[in-house]
């Protein structure tokens, strides 16, 4: 049953408008992948949700697709959405899906790491921006130095909230949680959920609703697989001994 759904449900029928399908095309993704397929109607209806889903599953464009469409256009000078991820590398990367998806629209996305000084950032903060990509401790920052304005922001990703974790960023998300409006959706995706994980979202998170991929549709990235056609079973037997004896 699930499978009939999942192979004829496409980006289409999960009401994406043509300006994001047009981008999907031009990115060439063919059909939504299980998480997009649970994911966009929830955020799209306005729900909190927990997502577990490891890097690799679509898990990104899941989440950046539903709220990019919302946000329609450009507007005004402070951002309306904050994605946290925990490093510099997934700032980055995370940016340029936004921007890629974005593509056909003036939607202006921004990353904030650091290692880097922050006059470059907070000079383009300064001219406007609609998402920002940041790590806690950069936006916390940039939020002192008076480069942010958080009133207007109404969607808040966590994402890799396990890797957030780990590092130590569980207080530096709860200040950060102080000054956002208190009316916002929130999302959290995680590709593992330990008792850390848990806690966060208890504070973050009103009523979600917890969405996970099934195992069997979602090979971890680490796994290769090979499809080899063999005329008969004889064959495969003789191609499985060989395989286990080299
Ligand atoms: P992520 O799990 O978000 O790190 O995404 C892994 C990779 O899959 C990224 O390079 C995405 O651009 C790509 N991707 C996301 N959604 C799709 C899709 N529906 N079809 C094909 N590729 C996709």
């Amino acid at each position: 049953m699930e499978y009939f759904y999942l192979c004829h449900v496409n980006f289409e029928s999960l009401k994406i408008t043509r300006s994001f399908l047009n981008a999907i095309e031009e990115l060439g993704y063919t059909d939504p992948t299980p998480i997009q397929l649970k994911a966009i109607p929830l955020i799209r209806g306005g729900k909190d949700i927990i997502g577990i889903a490891q890097t690799g599953t679509g898990k990104t464009a899941a989440y950046l697709l539903p709220i990019l469409q919302k946000l329609n256009y450009a507007q005004g000078i402070e951002p309306r959405v904050l994605v946290l991820v925990p490093t510099k590398e997934l700032v980055i990367q995370v940016t340029r899906n936004a921007t890629d998806l974005a593509m056909n629209t003036d939607l202006r996305v921004l990353g904030l790491y650091g290692g880097v000084g922050p006059k470059t950032q907070m000079e383009a903060l300064s001219k406007g921006s609609d998402v920002l990509i940041a790590t806690p401790g950069r936006f916390y920052d940039l939020y002192h130095r008076g480069g942010i304005f958080t009133k207007k922001i109404k969607r808040v990703v966590l994402d890799e909230a396990d890797r957030m974790m780990d590092m130590g960023f569980f207080h530096q998300i709860k200040k950060i949680q102080e000054i956002l409006p208190s009316k916002r959706q929130n999302l959290l995706f995680s590709a593992t959920f330990p008792e850390k994980v848990e806690t966060l979202c208890e504070d973050f998170l009103l009523w979600p609703e917890k969405i996970e991929i099934t195992p069997q549709s979602t090979p971890v990235t680490t796994v290769t697989q090979q499809l080899y056609a063999v005329p008969n079973f004889k064959t495969k037997l003789n191609l499985l001994v060989h395989f286990l004896n080299s």
